[in-house]
């Protein structure tokens, strides 16, 4: 029974810090950092998608990259299927790098303008050198039409594409080698609400085809419920949260899930909902507050949230929340 639950665990990170090192100031000598990711504990398992959400500025793109490698992190450690990351280097990390790719918020600036979609999509497979001649050709139209777009395309530059068409290369380019894990960086914030959708239920069938574990990051809390069987968030650089979509989006346990989940506007209006509206802003990554990061913005603070940092805590199974309020 243990094996299999090892085996069904594609990722595990624990611990995991990045933070940057910034001057103070100009006249000043110090020192300081962001504390971009301050220690957060997760896994991932095979088949499975786990949603990250939180505000602007909290760390998630930093956790998505740190996770790849794209940036190294500061502290904690990786194990993607059961293998330490973090030590890995050269050939080792090449070829891990082939089975976790990421899918950018904005296709046009993360797609080369001078490159045609073609040399686009199979640049993995020379990397990895994994296909050339008429075989890479072929993997590249298969994998062209399978994300559905045509043939001809390969000839096309990423400006003569919609912005829909560009996230699938995006997405064709992520999945043309096969990968067991792929991050989706704010995968369909940038398009249309209409092809939203479509690009949604491409990322739903392919995750069912290749069986894809997703790690998908967006400030859109309707996305994140509609896509992920878990769901994280963050806050300032931690995870205040962590369960099941269903339980978490039912019965929020911390005060920042709560307001952030009055905010989704509800489909019945008949049902009347009260918005809490947070205090403020958040406090800055470079000078983060004593005991609960959380604490000058909640409605429900006492004295020991100011001094006391709450840790992540399994309230119900699986359900795990980092707030003095639930023991
Ligand atoms: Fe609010 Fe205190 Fe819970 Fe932090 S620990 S979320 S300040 S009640």
């Amino acid at each position: 029974m243990l094996a299999k639950a090892m085996r069904d665990t594609l990722l595990k990170v624990k611990g995991l810090k990045k933070f940057f090192p910034v001057r103070r100031g100009i006249l000043s000598e110090g020192k300081g950092y962001v504390y971009a990711v301050d220690g957060v504990s997760f896994d991932i398992k095979r088949g499975e998608t786990l949603g990250l959400v939180g505000e602007s500025g909290c760390g998630k793109t930093t956790t998505g990259k740190t996770i790849l490698r794209l940036i190294e992190p500061t502290d904690g450690s990786i194990e993607f299927d059961g293998i330490d990351i973090c030590r890995l280097k050269g050939d080792g990390l090449r070829r891990l790098r082939s089975r976790m790719q990421i899918i950018f918020q904005d296709p046009y600036s993360s797609l080369n303008p001078r490159m045609r979609i073609g040399s686009i999509v199979g640049e993995p497979l020379d990397i990895h050198k994994v296909a050339k001649g008429s075989d890479k050709e072929e993997r590249v139209v298969s994998i062209l039409k399978r994300v559905g777009l045509k043939r001809e395309d390969i000839n096309r530059y990423p400006y003569q594409l919609s912005g829909g068409e560009r996230q699938r290369i995006g997405i064709a380019r992520a999945i043309i080698l096969s990968p067991d894990l792929v991050v989706g960086d704010e995968p369909v914030s940038a398009l249309d609400a209409s092809i939203q959708a479509q690009v949604i239920n491409l990322l739903e069938e392919l995750q069912e085809e290749f069986h894809l574990s997703y790690l998908i990051i967006s400030h859109d809390l309707s996305l994140i419920e509609y896509m992920s069987d878990r769901v994280a968030v963050m806050y300032l650089g931690k995870f205040v949260e962590i369960g099941d979509s269903k339980n978490l989006y039912i019965s929020p346990l911390h005060p920042y899930t709560e307001a952030l989940l009055s905010a989704i506007p509800l489909l019945d209006p008949t049902i009347k909902r009260e918005k809490i509206i947070l205090r403020g802003e958040p406090p800055s990554p470079m000078n983060p507050p004593s005991g609960c990061y959380f604490h000058s913005r909640c409605s429900y603070r006492f004295d020991d949230c100011k001094m006391i940092e709450p840790v992540l805590k399994e309230v119900n199974r699986g359900h795990f929340v980092a707030c003095h309020l639930r023991g």
